[in-house]
């Protein structure tokens, strides 16, 4: 049973032993609270139960955002849950009669690649989730680098601004403040505001719904240009900041994922001509851009990795 707690939904997952998902189910998140959170879980398993054998299921993987002690099965610090200390292993095993484990979202999306996806024949991957947060999961000599105390791959606040906005991290300037969803979002809101010229406005349906990446990506793949500058420039400063981190971690492959791998191809198209033009003079071979073959469900098929990953290790 793989369970992946997002900010804004909860996908549940039943897989097999090869990571394939025999069935999902995924809701909003009604609340940030730890216990409601838990109880939105319980509804989705037992939905998943019943369309199997519960005896078939042999442990169960949870993925959130934030920093984990692993080995204590506690989300030490979830900026955007707004969590602090929060023993979701004690919690999940109240409720649940298998034997779990909890790792960051961004550390099973590697997980999840390097095991049955995009990565499944490199030992050293760079995994970047592009969503509504910005996280790096890593993969060294094939293990999973977590660092001293759990916080390895905070990729999103590595500042590329030293006097811009403010994160709620409390440093200024960090890459998910320019290069996340909502980060886009609001670039393309601030144009329309100004009146600027664009099919975005054809394709959303203003009355009824808030503007998405999705809106954006539907008006790119119309050709507006302004749509495609808009993923053209996201490309270029996500390729910049991702260059330091093939600069400094070397992998042999990049696997971009999260919600926004699967925007027009000219994001990720950016992305590896920036990487390739900043570190070429370092690196003899070119550094492979790969898109996450489970697109959005990296992490959650990752969540699965780390059940078998533990109980069979
Ligand atoms: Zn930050």
């Amino acid at each position: 049973m793989a369970v992946k707690i997002g900010v804004r939904r909860v996908h549940v997952g039943l897989a097999n032993l090869d990571g394939h998902m025999k069935a999902k189910e995924v809701t909003p998140l009604v609340s940030h609270d730890p216990k409601k959170v838990v109880d939105q879980v319980r509804e989705l398993v037992a939905r998943l139960l019943a369309q199997c054998t519960p005896q078939e299921v042999i442990g169960m993987g949870i993925c959130c955002p934030g920093i984990i002690d692993t080995k204590k099965g506690e989300v030490i610090k979830a900026v955007n849950l707004h969590w602090h200390h929060v023993p979701l292993r004690q919690m999940f095993s109240l409720h649940f009669p298998w034997p779990v484990f909890v790792e960051n979202s961004m550390d099973t999306g590697a997980l999840g690649e390097k095991w049955f996806g995009s990565g499944k024949d490199v030992q050293d991957l760079l995994y970047i989730s592009l969503g509504n947060g910005i996280g790096a999961g890593i993969i060294s000599h094939g293990e999973l680098l977590e660092g001293y105390q759990h916080a390895a791959g905070e990729f999103g606040h590595t500042s590329i601004d030293l006097d811009g906005l403010l994160c709620p991290c409390g440093n200024r300037g960090c890459v998910e403040l320019y290069a996340s969803a909502p980060a886009i979002v609001r670039r393309a809101c601030a144009y329309l505001e100004k009146g600027g010229e664009t099919r975005i406005r054809e394709v959303w349906d203003e009355g009824s719904e808030e503007l998405t990446c999705e809106v954006i990506d539907k008006a790119a793949r119309l050709g507006d240009p302004f749509a495609l500058k808009l993923w053209q420039e996201t490309g270029e400063l996500l390729g910049r900041a991702i260059a330091n981190l093939v600069n400094l971690l070397d992998p042999e492959i990049v696997v971009i994922g999260g919600g926004l791998s699967l925007a027009h191809p000219i994001l990720l198209d950016t992305i590896a001509a920036v990487i390739w033009d900043t570190t070429a003079s370092l690196h003899e071979r070119k550094v492979e851009v790969r898109r996450a073959f489970f697109g959005r469900d990296s992490g959650l098929v990752g969540a699965a990795v780390l059940t078998i990953e533990r109980i069979f290790a």
